[in-house]
């Protein structure tokens, strides 16, 4: 039986359980996106149903499916990985319109009759999607950052507000306050060595409550969250990546799903996305913006 003493106040210096939390649950740093401070990004662990709530944000960086000033629920990217290790980096020729050494040399590739079209096709930038969401099933987390292949969830997404009915709302399902809550299918997709996550059905639920707009309204922008490197730091790493390439150790476990997606998208682009990296790269030559 235990005895009863009497407490001693020890005094110990303890670490901070918190910091630990924070730090291994955060210390992912983004290669291409900087996250706002206190904001994970969301990762898929299991296969099955996920709901999601996407909140808005205000576009900065104005286009031709959003303009300036208005509430929109995702931020269009494009990436190219380079390197034996497949690193990560924003292109600015699609992301934002500005020259990237990326596609200029993809373009020098395809007019060279003897360059191997896979390593041509590996140039191009591929095209993701940030979302700031909550997740039902962690609501305790509170808002997440998402970033997805466009061909593995937005490109569903799409098909589904395309393919409703007006009178569906599918259209506002970003809505705050009548917006409708995204419950997702997500199915595991194993592709030789790599497993990712794809999203097999998307279904819309009116939500029961609204949400607090505390929630979104003080995040920064996702237009201002895509870290996007100047021409010639680009193409200074381009070329020591290019040379890095027979020695380096793929050390990058945690992009492995990410790895995925591009064999993923590089079998599942349909036509259209294929002719138009095609009219990308060719364009390249008319700017001259030397910042860039
Ligand atoms: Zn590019």
């Amino acid at each position: 039986m235990a005895t009863k003493k009497k407490k001693k106040r020890v005094k110990r210096k303890l670490s901070s359980a918190r910091r630990k939390a924070e730090k291994s649950n955060s210390g992912f740093e983004h290669p291409t996106i900087k996250a706002p401070e206190g904001i994970d990004f969301l990762r898929f662990q299991t296969d099955g149903i996920k709901r999601l709530d996407i909140l808005p944000y205000v576009v900065k960086v104005g286009s031709d499916i959003a303009e300036v000033g208005e509430w929109h629920y995702e931020k269009t990217f494009y990436e190219h990985r380079i390197g034996a290790n497949h690193h990560r980096y924003i292109c600015p020729k699609r992301t934002i319109g500005k020259r990237c050494p990326i596609c200029e040399e993809a373009a020098r590739l395809q007019r060279d009759p003897d360059a191997d079209p896979d390593i041509v096709k590996s140039l191009y930038a591929k095209q993701r999607e940030l979302f700031y969401v909550i997740d039902n099933d962690e609501p305790e987390k509170g808002v997440q950052i998402w970033d997805m292949s466009y061909h593995l969830f937005g490109k569903k997404l799409d098909a589904r507000i395309r393919n409703s009915d007006e009178d569906d709302n599918y259209d506002t399902f970003f809505d705050p306050e009548d917006g409708m809550t995204l419950k997702i299918g997500m199915e595991e997709v194993s592709l030789g060595q790599y497993t990712f996550y794809s999203a097999e059905t998307i279904d819309f639920k009116s939500r029961k409550d609204s949400i607090d707009p505390e929630l979104f309204e003080d995040l920064p922008s996702l237009d201002d969250l895509v870290k996007i490197e100047k021409y010639d730091k680009l193409k200074a790493i381009f070329h020591q990546e290019d040379e890095d390439d027979e020695d380096e150790e793929d050390e990058e476990d945690r992009l492995d799903s990410e790895l995925a997606e591009i064999v993923s998208n590089d079998s599942s682009e349909d036509e259209d996305d294929d002719e138009e990296e095609d009219d990308d790269v060719e364009d390249d030559e008319d700017d001259d913006d030397e910042d860039w």
